[in-house]
């Protein structure tokens, strides 16, 4: 059992990185990434937790980047959270995302939602870490929808309230940085973005050309019958295949810990390189 993309009260998760590992191993994870957004600060505490565990913990990290005006999600597995490559990088994200949430809350403010910055706060564990997840408890909190979900539906999206585009690391950068720091980059969700199948084709060419080794192909993200899909795809770009919850909390889940389907045959796993 295996699972290579949870996050964290370091990001927008809602266990501690301690907790989460309890978890994962109750559920019956023998090999746990936590990835959490542009961030790596739990990683310490979640390794100390899955050494007494007896689980297996790889570092990980799940990295905002654009690409061709899409958002798309690089995760890195098996870096070294200490490399300044990757750690500036990090750091530059999370400043960005600290102005990005300024303006999300001066865009609220114009529906008719006040307080939404310190409302994000005070749903944010880690205030270095601001992201639309934290804004959507905060919306959910005040009655504006009946959960994140809901909130998703109807603001903070393009087109919607709250939404503010925004420029985050280059593919290149993402995948440079998680390289740079020892670690395999892998493309995550693929399933979530909205490309059509020419524009889909272009973003694994683009990641593939920039470094990246693996993709995910089984995840909470993806619906059963986009497994074979992206089994295809790796095959046929050569990338290795990942799987992962994308957990954020017991209560919010779209995927629950140690509940993922094996990897379609024909996959080449990710863990085949450590
Ligand atoms: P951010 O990185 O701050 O733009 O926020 C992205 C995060 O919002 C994702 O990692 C998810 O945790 C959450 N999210 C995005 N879309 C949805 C959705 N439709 N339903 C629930 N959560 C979502
Ligand atoms: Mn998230
Ligand atoms: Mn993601
Ligand atoms: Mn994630």
């Amino acid at each position: 059992m295996i699972d290579l993309h949870t996050h964290s009260t370091h990001s927008d998760g809602l266990l501690q990185p301690a907790a989460l590992v309890e978890r994962a191993a109750a559920r019956g994870v023998k090999v746990l990434a936590l990835t959490d957004h542009d961030e790596t600060a739990g990683l310490a505490e979640a390794r100390a937790r899955a050494a007494e565990l007896g689980i297996v913990f790889v570092n990980g990290v799940e990295i905002s980047a654009t690409w061709d005006g899409h958002s798309v999600h690089v995760v890195g597995l098996n870096v070294d959270p200490g490399n300044p490559d990757l750690a500036a990088g990090l750091e530059w994200l999370r400043a960005g995302r600290r102005r990005r949430a300024e303006s999300i809350a001066a865009e609220l403010d114009k529906v008719g939602i006040g307080g939404s910055l310190e409302g994000a706060l005070a749903h944010a564990a880690n205030p270095a870490l601001l992201g639309r997840t934290h804004f959507a408890r905060y919306l959910v909190e005040r009655g504006y929808a009946s959960d994140v979900a809901a909130v998703f539906r109807r603001y903070l999206v393009a087109g919607k309230p709250g939404y503010v585009p925004h420029q985050w690391a280059d593919l290149e950068q993402a995948v440079g940085w998680i390289t740079a720091a020892g670690g395999i980059a892998v493309l995550a969700h693929p399933g979530r973005y909205r490309l059509d199948e020419a524009k889909r084709d272009a973003l694994f060419a683009a990641f593939k050309q920039a470094g990246g080794l693996g993709v995910e192909v089984v995840t909470g993200s993806h619906h059963a019958d986009q497994y074979p899909l992206y089994a295809r795809c790796a095959q046929r770009f050569g990338l290795l295949a990942s799987c992962g919850s994308d957990f954020h909390g017991p209560e919010e889940g779209r995927r629950e810990l140690g509940a993922l389907p094996q990897l379609p045959a024909g996959c080449t796993p990710v863990w085949t390189r450590w």
